[in-house]
């Protein structure tokens, strides 16, 4: 018998949750997926139930990029997590279709730049060559950060394009967003100035099981 073996990893994106809109996951107005699984363990991890690679909802990349694109009034899309680069060869996908629909994409990754630079493989490079902004490095709880997009003072933000480069905000105060679920939980995200386990961790009641609104 003959066929392709299918790579599930390259097809199926491990939703661990996705807002359609918010204002405080970088440039603009923008959607935000967070991915299942991350390989790091940052003390302070704002999103710990996002850690583990088992749980999420597994879903097509032609459904995800549906979510995205039926936002019209956004710029683009926010890839948080979890940890976007262990997802990479799928997020490459979603992000080559954003991209080419003329929306921009930006990744939260706990990797520092140059490691990922470094890095030898098709996926990173893939996912790296349809971003435009990354917001990169680990989080470091002794090093806060007044940067709007930033946790730590130790992350840096690597402009791939010229889309957001000359957009930056100036350090401010913080912003965090409240989103009532059509559950009628709470969902929390942000960058609060002071993260606490009363506020950051309800990232994790965005509703999964819904689709987003078109
Ligand atoms: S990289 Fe992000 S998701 Fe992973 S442990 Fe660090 S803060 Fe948490």
């Amino acid at each position: 018998m003959t066929g392709t073996i299918m790579n599930l990893e390259e097809h199926r994106v491990p939703v661990a949750a996705f807002l359609p809109r918010s204002l405080v996951n970088g440039p603009g107005v923008r959607s935000v997926l967070w991915v299942q699984g991350c390989p790091l363990r940052c003390p302070g991890c704002f999103n710990p139930e996002f850690l583990e690679f088992s749980g999420g909802r597994p879903a097509p990349v032609e459904e995800v990029v549906g979510w995205i694109l039926a936002e019209r009034q956004t710029e683009g899309v926010t890839f948080s997590g979890g940890e976007p680069f262990a997802h990479a060869a799928v997020l490459a996908r979603v992000a080559e279709a954003v991209r080419q629909a003329g929306k921009s994409v930006v990744v939260f990754t706990g990797f520092p730049r140059d490691l990922l630079f470094a890095r030898n493989d098709d996926a990173t490079r893939r996912l790296l060559d349809s971003a435009d902004l990354l917001i990169a490095g680990p989080y470091q709880r002794e090093r806060p950060a007044a940067h709007p997009w930033l946790s730590s003072t130790n992350q840096q933000l690597v402009f791939l394009t010229y889309r957001y480069s000359d957009s930056v905000p100036a350090a401010t105060r913080k912003r965090v967003e409240y989103h009532i679920q059509a559950s009628g939980t709470v969902a929390v995200t942000g960058f609060p100035a002071r993260p606490s386990r009363e506020l950051v961790p309800l990232t994790s009641q965005l509703d999964k099981s819904q689709e987003p609104t078109p």
